[in-house]
């Protein structure tokens, strides 16, 4: 936790990165002393972990409770995604290529199970152990190379956002190509630009509207909306608060 405050410092002076790192460490202890003494109640399916209480997630803007598992640091929409790809999607019986963007680690194992499939990890940054470091406004990969794409809180980090949507068109194989993407949705009207990135909500530099399908679209895909299709009993047991996510094509 040292070099994270290290690197709080950086974005937002001693005093605030005070201020944060003591709420966020405080809410820690408060959690391990309950997962330690009380029953456990919450499972993680990524990594099988069981416990009490998921670790409150805070950040300078805002702050999640019962987020992040303590073993895989998984959050709801990575639990989410992982049975909606292991049970609903069957990712064990895709073959191809597959772009991951921004790799969580709370699915790596998934991967693994795809024997057929071969998956390219990229980022723009070397420290997610990434096997491609890439920028996805301008995509070092030659076009209709892949069969899925894996692209999830990340469009509302790009700073040209139409760049990073055409990319992701040119890259996607056209004859069984799919994209699934998923992007912080503010529940809205339209997408806001902030014109900067707000290190105070993890760096995004928009929020997205009900208009996100719009931008896919009119890039040239077709659009549909999923669903996890979890009961309420795994919501509740796994911590997830449902978001809406998209399967993607050429059209
Ligand atoms: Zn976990």
């Amino acid at each position: 936790m040292l070099s994270w405050y290290r690197d709080l410092i950086k974005t937002f002076g001693v005093a605030g990165a005070t201020l944060l790192f003591t709420n966020v460490a405080s809410r820690r202890v408060i959690v391990i002393l309950r997962n330690k003494f009380l029953r456990a109640q919450h499972e993680c399916p990524c990594c099988g972990w069981q416990g009490n209480r998921f670790f409150d997630f805070i950040e300078m803007g805002y702050a999640i409770p019962n987020a992040e598992c303590p073993q895989c640091c998984s959050h709801s929409r990575h639990r989410a995604l992982f049975i909606w790809l292991r049970d609903v999607y069957r990712i064990d019986e895709k073959s191809g290529t597959a772009l991951i963007f921004s790799p969580e680690r709370s699915i790596a194992t998934l991967w693994k199970t795809a024997t057929g499939l071969l998956p390219v990890r990229l980022d723009i940054q070397p420290n997610r152990g990434v096997d491609l470091l890439a920028d996805l406004q301008a995509l070092p990969l030659k076009s209709n190379v892949a069969n899925l794409i894996w692209c999830h809180h990340v469009l509302e980090q790009v700073q040209d956002l139409r760049a990073a949507i055409s990319e992701l068109h040119r890259v996607l194989s056209p004859e069984n190509g799919e994209l699934i993407v998923s992007v912080g949705l503010n529940g809205d009207g339209k997408t806001r630009e902030f014109g900067f990135s707000d290190k105070s909500l993890s760096g995004i530099r928009r929020a997205f509207g009900n208009d996100f399908p719009e931008f896919l679209t009119s890039s040239g895909f077709s659009v549909t909306g999923l669903t996890h299709e979890l009961s309420e009993r795994q919501c509740r047991e796994y911590a997830i608060y449902p978001e809406k996510f998209f399967l993607v094509k050429k059209k």
